[in-house]
């Protein structure tokens, strides 16, 4: 299997860069992460200040994908996500859901066992390995890897894990695809700052879909399949999520506004990925039954 190791690694997603590897479409390839740190938090007395901003949310690649033009749709199937045996939290009292409320910075190393976190002597929360940063370039510009946007990158969604597909554009020749800033657990939100942040080794598939309209960012598991928007306010996102998710079933499943709108109060379920980033990122969750009631199969 090819792969990427954790040294290639971009801290913007951009037009600009060199490919770190070259697949073709069909490959499995695996993506080598550092924490969202660059692994530098090592023990409880390095603080999140120390890190400092050119250390932080590495994503490896970026992959040359071959086939892939601008306007092609490209398919990342997660088939794997394998993480160390400890993960770190860290506050920043000016970062976060609860500035104001946080008033040091504290770095906590949270060993996993037996597939939990062990947050304590009385919590051990189990594992939900997810990928925090996945996307490809812009058409233009260098957008920094912690900014999520349509192309991917810090959506920081739980819901991004192993079993997992998500379809990203390709704006560039080859698409330019990189990941990293993996998460042990993580809720809703990831309200503090940061997930149980943690190195990984990610493989996914790759693939190569042309003529494909779907709203993307697309995510699809076993349960749902998910819209996922970034904006300014949690107000812009999930309005575009929505909207996203309404045009999926108007243009791919072919129900009429009204019925597609209606059913989407009736089953779909608003969620917050994240409030913590520079843009904030809301997704749409459709039950899967409703394209299997419509015969309709993804690609
Ligand atoms: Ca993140
Ligand atoms: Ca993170």
């Amino acid at each position: 299997m090819k792969s990427i190791a954790k040294e290639d690694f971009v801290l913007a997603m951009s037009p600009d860069h060199e490919a770190a590897l070259r697949a073709s479409s069909g490959e499995t390839v695996m993506f080598e992460a550092y924490d969202c740190f660059s692994n530098t938090i090592t023990t409880e007395e390095h603080k999140f200040s120390s890190v400092g901003w050119e250390r932080i949310n590495p994503a490896t690649g970026p992959l040359y994908v071959e086939e892939a033009v601008p306007g092609d749709t490209l398919k990342v199937e997660i088939l794997d996500i394998e993480i160390e045996d400890q993960g770190v939290m860290a506050t920043e009292p000016k970062l976060g859901g609860l500035k104001g409320n946080i008033t040091q910075e504290v770095t906590k190393l949270i060993p996993i066992r037996n597939q939990h976190a062990i947050f304590n002597d009385n919590i051990h929360i189990p594992i939900n390995p997810m990928i925090g940063v996945i996307g490809t370039a812009p058409r233009k510009g260098n957008i920094p890897t912690g900014t999520p946007g349509e192309h991917g990158a810090n959506l920081d969604c739980k819901r991004v894990t192993k079993g997992s597909t998500i379809y990203l554009p390709v704006n560039v020749p080859g698409g330019l695809l990189a990941m990293g800033d993996a998460h042990a657990v993580m809720g809703d939100g990831e309200v503090v700052i940061c997930g149980l942040e943690i190195p990984a080794k990610i493989t996914v598939k790759v693939t190569v879909l042309k003529d494909i309209k779907y709203p993307l960012p697309l995510l699809v598991d076993d349960e749902y399949v998910m819209t996922i928007a970034s904006a300014d306010t949690l107000d812009e996102a999930s309005s575009n999520a929505l909207k996203n998710m309404h045009a999926f079933l108007v243009d791919v499943v072919n129900m009429n506004p009204e019925e597609a709108g209606m059913l989407l109060s009736l089953v779909g379920d608003l969620k917050i990925c994240q409030i913590v980033n520079p843009l904030k990122t809301c997704r749409m969750e459709l039950p899967k039954w409703v394209l299997e009631k419509h015969h309709v199969t993804l690609q």
